[in-house]
């Protein structure tokens, strides 16, 4: 039996870990070093798409690493124009530029609309941004996140963000009534730190058609909403909208750091040589976990079970917890499901993970689950016999 430290002497303390250290898993299910199995409702949180030790992921990350895992931006990549082409055919956008992590996806989308405002003569663009959002933890992006708890002992914070409710449009119209610096409109379209928060269709359309009158920039950050997990391949296709700026990470390669930025015809062409760039983003690994994570998804119909064993799972978790004293809400949208409690229950993902099943709690009160997309209806229901068990349990303390 490893017993696993509850503080680590050499790294930084910037985690709260629940104890147990996990050493490989297959699907769904993975073990820890002991040798117990868990469920994972988790997912790395929402990065490993394809599950664990995928079949057909496995062998050509295998075959990758053996031709070449790094060869820096001095070079052309053939599979960053392959992801590229990819993403660029499911989004209906038209350029993509590669990065590694969610926060550089951001940065990079906040650069692109400064400079999309300073190319218009803005000297100090502002930038839309909205309630409990959260878009990362480097300086810019923690600033444009609504969570003062992010934010806290790391002022001053960067300028030039106006903060607005979520869903309400007469409010982001007040708020830059009459504002010559405003740029750009950014948010999730469903927010995942903050608590599963969806915007609402209708507001989706409302925003897109006043930044095409006002010609700001839509920018949405589909970091942990996107890549098929709602059902669709991007969250605000169900809105039958397109954006000008999408920020994608987390699920991109399947556990392989892989973040990218994809612009469309208004953003595309803003940054030119020099203006932006990174060592690791776009390299041939990553591009190949790309390019075969989305092969996979869609030889294997992986929207198509997001949605149908995303459906099952909320409908089976509002069936046996809906209505229930200390339940606020089950909510969600495909494989991203929060349940929302009338308290702070951060320490179900202990007691969780005791019962083997892997969850994160949210915004202090809302469990979220946000499994590999591979997850079939029994497994589902397993997470459910599992979960509502403690749920039920902790609302009767
Ligand atoms: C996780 C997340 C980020 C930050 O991604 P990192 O890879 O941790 O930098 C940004 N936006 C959203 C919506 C996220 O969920």
């Amino acid at each position: 039996m490893t017993m696993i430290e509850a503080s680590s002497p050499h790294t930084m303390n910037t985690y709260g870990r629940v104890p147990i250290a996990l050493s490989h898993g297959q699907g769904l299910r993975v073990w820890d070093v002991n040798g117990k199995s868990y469920l994972d409702g988790l997912g790395g949180i929402a990065v490993n798409t394809l599950g664990h030790n995928h079949p057909k992921l496995v062998p050509a990350l295998q075959d990758q690493i053996g031709k070449i895992i790094h060869s820096s931006n001095y070079y052309h990549v053939p599979n960053q124009e392959k992801l590229a082409a990819k993403l660029v055919e499911l989004s209906g956008m038209t350029n993509v530029f590669f990065c590694s992590t969610g926060l550089e996806a951001n940065e990079a989308a906040l650069k692109l609309a400064r400079k999309f405002g300073h190319d218009r003569g803005i000297e100090r663009p502002e930038i839309v941004v909205y309630e409990k959002a959260f878009h990362g933890r480097s300086i810019a992006t923690l600033s444009a996140t609504g969570n003062e708890k992010v934010q806290k002992g790391f002022g001053p914070l960067v300028e030039g963000f106006i903060r607005v409710p979520l869903n309400d449009i007469g409010a982001l119209k007040a708020a830059t009534e009459g504002n010559p610096n405003v740029v750009a409109v950014f948010f999730e379209t469903i927010q995942g730190e903050g608590g599963i928060n969806a915007m609402r269709i209708e507001y989706l359309q409302q925003v897109r058609e006043l930044c095409d009158q006002k010609n700001w920039l839509l920018m949405i950050d589909e970091v942990q909403c996107g890549m098929g997990r709602t059902g669709k391949w991007f969250a605000f296709q169900w809105a039958g909208i397109v954006p000008d700026v999408m920020p994608l990470a987390k699920g991109l390669g399947s556990g392989v750091p892989v973040g990218a930025v994809v612009a469309g015809p208004k953003a595309a062409n803003i940054f030119q040589p020099g203006n932006h760039g990174t060592t690791f983003g776009g390299n041939p690994l990553a591009m190949r976990a790309g390019v075969e994570t989305i092969r996979i998804m869609e030889e294997d119909g992986l929207l198509e079970n997001a949605a149908r064993v995303g459906a099952h799972l909320k409908g089976a978790l509002a069936r046996e917890l809906g209505g229930l004293d200390g339940v606020v809400e089950v909510r969600g949208q495909g494989l991203m499901i929060g349940v929302e409690l009338a308290r702070p229950c951060s320490v179900l993902t202990t007691r969780a993970a005791e019962a083997g099943l892997l969850i994160s709690v949210t915004a202090d009160t809302v469990i979220r689950l946000v499994p590999p997309l591979i997850i079939t209806i029994a497994e589902a229901d397993e997470i459910v016999a599992l979960l509502v068990p403690l749920v039920k349990q902790f609302l009767a303390e």
